[in-house]
């Protein structure tokens, strides 16, 4: 197994080595493991208020830069994540090469040695790609994983309370936006019909929403349709009639060119770093009154219940503090109508404020 600084990697573009530099990464390594097929990269983002705990994500990406950018951008959205949600933990996260089909044990077992070599100072749990089962494989290596199934002490599949965090967040800008935090009819398109999507439309469900569906996986898009009777959207998901436009699948999806076209109030989902550029495409949004629930705020649901794992929260703990994510989004919406920024920024400037004061102090 050969593990090496990020840094010294030959085949990295100059600009993801710049963003590097810019964000100010502790620590950012890469793994190959011949035996196993198995190339990772783990970022540590920061560490200022415990451990760097974030997800594995496992998709194919076209190159070694581009995972490089995923893993950069995703961690640091952990540090601010847990700075934001009150957890004592840092900013982290794992990307591995590869179609999750393609996925075997000895890759698991692998990518569980490269995690135990950061010696506790990233632990690991589910990304996209990867799964409560992948989690018990990595535990044989090490002990820095968490979202564990719960028959080894651990607190399971963090998406259902992902999903939970996200309708609370979603709520919270209803009830901003409109007055009342009732989805009752409202028209909801959920992008991405994986294990939050899916909790999420059950959820939905339950708030006699006018649910609409989409994914890239056309099969499984046709069974949840028919399983829960709600309805497709298949083309241009982006300019539609609808009230909230739920992202739950992968980032990138609010840019230059979808943000003009979409015709909902609020935009309130799961995915991770849903603003395809940081800094401008949040005030574009904010220019067409397309209310936004940031999505690092508001998909910590799972952060908390895996962060219970380590804590021995109760489940009942866990759901309490998720469902804080109600009130903190109305705060942080209304602190950026007070300051005239976006609520991106907003909850931006709270998290910093946090991970450095916290830090000097
Ligand atoms: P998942 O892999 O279970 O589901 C993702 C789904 O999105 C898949 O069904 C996939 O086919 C679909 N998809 C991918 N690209 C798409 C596209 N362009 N258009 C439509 N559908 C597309 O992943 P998940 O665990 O449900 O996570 C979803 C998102 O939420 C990710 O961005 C993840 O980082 C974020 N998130 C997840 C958790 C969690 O607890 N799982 C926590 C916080 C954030």
């Amino acid at each position: 197994m050969k593990i090496c600084d990020i840094r010294d990697m030959e085949d990295i573009q100059s600009d993801v080595l710049d963003y590097l530099d810019n964000k100010k990464h502790e620590k950012v390594v890469f793994c190959h493991d011949e035996k196993s097929g198995l190339k990772a990269i783990i970022a540590i983002h920061n560490t200022n208020l415990g451990p760097a705990l974030g997800g594995t994500r496992m998709w194919q990406y076209d190159n070694i830069s581009d995972a490089t950018k995923d893993v950069l951008r995703l961690s640091r959205g952990m540090t601010y994540k847990a700075a934001i949600t009150g957890l004592n933990l840092g900013g982290g996260k794992a990307v591995i090469i590869g179609q999750s089909t393609k996925k075997t044990d000895e890759m698991m077992r692998a990518f569980g040695k490269f995690v135990e070599s950061q010696m506790g100072k990233y632990i690991t749990a589910e990304d996209v790609g990867m799964t409560t089962h992948d989690m018990k494989i990595i535990y044989q290596e090490t002990n820095h994983v968490v979202g564990k199934p719960i028959e080894l002490g651990g607190s399971g599949d963090p998406s259902v309370v992902t999903a939970y965090g996200t309708l609370m967040g979603m709520k919270g800008s209803a009830y901003y936006k409109w007055g009342s935090d009732k989805l009752s009819g409202k028209k909801i398109l959920i992008q991405g019909i994986g294990n939050v999507g899916e909790n999420l439309l059950e959820l939905l469900i339950k708030e006699d929403a006018n649910i609409y569906i989409n994914d890239l996986n056309k099969e499984k898009v046709q069974k949840i349709s028919k399983d829960y009777n709600v309805k497709i959207i298949e083309n241009n998901i982006y300019d539609c009639d609808i009230d909230i436009y739920a992202p739950c699948a992968l980032g990138g999806t609010l840019n230059q060119a979808t943000i003009p076209q979409l015709k909902c109030s609020i935009v309130a989902g799961a995915a991770n770093n849903q603003l395809a550029q940081e800094y401008t495409d949040d005030d574009l949004l904010n220019k067409y009154n397309i209310l936004y629930a940031p999505d690092f705020l508001i998909n910590a649901g799972g952060l908390i219940n895996v962060y219970s794992e380590l804590k021995g929260f109760s489940k009942q703990k866990v759901l309490a503090k998720t469902e804080k994510i109600f009130d903190t989004t109305i705060e942080i919406l209304q602190k950026s109508h007070k300051e005239n920024i976006s609520s991106q920024k907003a909850a931006l400037k709270i998290a910093k404020e946090i991970v450095f004061k916290k830090h000097t102090a």
